[in-house]
């Protein structure tokens, strides 16, 4: 199965990617993941491309699809994968469709996820996150170390007020278009809508699992 997921900067793809990942046993592929492993490698081929994520601003569609093409073919994702920030614009959309297309696949489903301003920021400027496993936290928890690699837990260079903006922006010009782009297409689509935020993770999972379910995608 194909899962795209989509949402702004904070609205939990990362956390839910996760989370579906191990229900449904399926590859979870973030993008951000993985440029942010690259960056830790400056003598990286795609390290200046890089560059420009630290002013919150996307990654050219050239570089991204370099790092993402081919991932299709790995053996790894034949059963499917769960895309957590890609695509990210229309001609990401495209190529992704183009690609899925040429292996006789489609994306077979949009989770959406809603999330309104202020609770977005709250948890980008508390966001945590493992080095080593990337999975995320919140400084509210008071966990300082990952419970499951007893490494010390960092905070993102991005998740700063200003970047913070200038990614939301970037979210509302080039990925909020897709909406319509998958609607168009008939895509299987879910608006999942986390408006409080004293919404827990695991509430979201499962509002996201009883739609999967009433879609016949899982059982
Ligand atoms: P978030 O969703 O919180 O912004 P991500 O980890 O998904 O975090 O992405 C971090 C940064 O990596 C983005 O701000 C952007 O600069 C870059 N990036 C990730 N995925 C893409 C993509 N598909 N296209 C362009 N840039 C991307
Ligand atoms: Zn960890």
């Amino acid at each position: 199965m194909y899962i795209v997921l989509l949402g702004p900067p904070g609205s939990g793809k990362g956390t839910q990617g996760q989370m579906l990942s191990t229900k449904l046993n399926i590859p979870h592929l973030s993008t951000g993941d993985l440029f942010r492993e690259i960056l830790d490698n400056p003598k990286h081929e795609l390290y200046e491309s890089l560059q420009v994520i630290k002013e919150g601003k996307l990654v050219s569609d050239d570089v991204v699809n370099k790092v993402v093409g081919g991932s299709l073919r790995d053996p790894r994702f034949e059963d499917g994968i769960i895309f957590d920030g890609y695509p990210r614009t229309i001609a990401q959309a495209q190529a992704l469709d183009q690609e899925l297309e040429s292996i006789g696949k489609a994306v077979d489903v949009v989770i959406d996820i809603h999330v309104t301003k202020e609770v977005l920021l709250g948890r980008l400027l508390g966001r945590r996150s493992c080095p080593n496993c990337k999975r995320i936290f919140h400084v509210s928890q008071g966990i300082s170390e990952c419970p499951d690699c007893q490494i010390t837990l960092i905070q993102r260079p991005d998740d700063n007020e200003e970047t913070i903006l200038e990614r939301f922006d970037e979210y509302q010009t080039k990925t909020a278009p897709l909406q319509e782009y998958y609607r168009q297409s008939r895509t299987n689509y879910i608006v999942i809508k986390v408006f409080e935020s004293s919404r827990t993770a695991d509430s979201v999972q499962q509002e996201v699992w009883d739609r999967l379910y009433g879609l016949g995608l899982v059982k």
